[in-house]
C-alpha cells in the first residue's frame, strides 16, 4: 500500500493526505415502524466493500472542493465539504483545506457514497489539522452529517438500529460479491416515502443475518438477505428485478438491493466466482464490479 503522507517540517502534522473511502451494502434492511420525529425505525446489517472513492486533502488557507464527477455538487451541499465545515465549526478552528474527490462509487445508488466521503474528510482533517479527536468524538460530528456516516468511521460489518445510527459491530465473513448499478439514480426520500405499515417487520431477519455472518458460509448469508425497500423500488423501477435475475442466472447464490437502491448485489462463493459472475452479467448501461467485503476500516490511507 502506498503511504502518501507529506509531513509539515514544523509540526509533524501531515500537510497532504491521500485516502480511500469504501462504500457499503445493506445485507438486510428492515423497516420496523415510523417514529414521531418523521424518521423510520430500521434494523439493518451494513457491510463495507472495496469499491472506493479517492480523496486528497491538502492543508490550505481556503476551504474548497474539486471533483471528477459531474453529478455531485461542489458547494456546501457536498457531504465532503459539509464534513469539513462541520468539523471546523465544532473544533472552533479557522483552518482551510483543498479537497480533491475522485468519485468511483455511483451516486444516489444506495451505496452510501456521500457518507463515506464525509467520514474520510473527518478522519483526514482530524490529522491534517492536528485536532487529536477520538473516534467517539468524530462520531458526534458524523451523525450531524447523516445516519450512515458513523458506520464508515468503523467499517467492517455492523448491525444498525434506531434511525440507523445505533451501531453494534458484527463478525465479518470473507465474502465476495458482485455489485450491479443500472445508471439510474433513485432518491432515498422517494423510496422511503413508498413504505406502508403492512411492510413493517420485527428485526428478526437482521438478527438472522448476524448469525449467518458468524457461520462464515456464503450460502447461509445468501439465504438470509432481505430488504423491505426493494418492494417499493422494484414496483417503480423494473430494472431492479432484471438486474437480480441476471445475477442469479449468472450463478450468484442470492441477490438483493442495497439501501434505497437501485444498486443490487449478488453473493459469490469466492472472489474468482464473483469475477465470473461479473463477466456474465455485464450489460452496456449497467456498471458491474466484483468486490470483497472489508473486515477492517472503510477509510484507509493510501
Ligand atoms: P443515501 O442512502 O445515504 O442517500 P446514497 O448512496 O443512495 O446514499 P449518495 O451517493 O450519497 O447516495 O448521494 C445522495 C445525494 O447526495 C445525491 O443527490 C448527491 O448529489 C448528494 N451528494 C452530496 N455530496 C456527495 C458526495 N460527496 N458524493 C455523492 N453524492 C453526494
Amino acid at each position: 500500500m502506498l503511504w502518501c503522507v507529506v509531513l509539515s517540517k514544523r509540526s509533524g502534522k501531515p500537510r497532504r493526505l491521500a485516502l480511500s473511502a469504501a462504500c457499503k451494502i445493506n445485507l438486510v434492511l428492515e423497516v420496523l415502524g415510523r417514529r414521531d420525529d418523521g424518521y423510520h425505525e430500521i434494523a439493518t446489517v451494513m457491510q463495507a466493500v472495496d469499491l472506493s472513492d479517492r480523496l486528497v486533502l491538502e492543508d490550505a488557507n481556503v476551504l474548497e472542493l474539486r471533483t471528477t464527477a459531474s453529478d455531485v455538487p461542489t458547494d456546501g451541499t457536498n457531504l465532503a465539504l459539509k464534513a469539513a465545515l462541520t468539523l471546523r465549526e465544532m473544533a472552533g478552528v479557522s483552518r482551510g483545506a483543498r479537497i480533491t474527490l475522485d468519485k468511483r462509487i455511483p451516486v444516489a445508488a444506495g451505496l452510501g457514497g456521500g457518507s463515506t466521503d464525509a467520514a474520510a474528510v473527518l478522519v483526514g482533517l482530524n490529522r491534517v489539522w492536528g485536532l487529536g479527536w477520538s473516534t467517539a468524538r468524530l462520531a458526534d460530528a458524523a451523525v450531524k452529517l447523516g445516519m450512515d456516516v458513523p458506520f464508515f468511521l468503523h467499517g467492517g460489518a455492523a448491525l444498525a438500529t434506531g434511525r440507523g445510527d445505533r451501531l453494534a459491530p458484527l463478525t465479518c465473513s470473507a465474502l465476495s460479491l458482485v455489485l450491479v448499478n443500472p445508471g439510474v439514480a433513485a432518491s432515498t426520500a422517494e423510496i422511503y416515502g413508498g413504505v406502508v405499515a403492512t411492510m413493517y417487520s420485527d428485526g428478526a431477519r437482521a438478527q438472522g443475518m448476524a448469525t449467518a455472518l458468524r457461520s462464515r458460509q456464503p450460502g447461509r448469508v445468501a439465504a438470509s438477505l432481505g430488504n423491505t425497500l426493494e418492494r417499493v423500488a422494484s414496483a417503480r423501477y423494473r430494472v431492479v428485478e432484471q438486474m437480480e435475475a441476471a445475477l442469479l442466472a449468472a450463478g450468484a447464490l442470492g441477490a438483493a438491493m442495497s439501501g434505497s437502491g437501485l444498486t443490487v448485489f449478488g453473493i459469490a462463493r469466492s472472489y474468482d466466482h464473483a469475477r465470473q459472475i461479473r463477466a456474465r452479467v455485464t450489460r452496456a448501461r449497467w456498471g458491474c464490479w466484483a468486490v470483497r467485503a472489508l473486515r477492517g476500516p472503510a477509510i484507509r490511507m493510501r
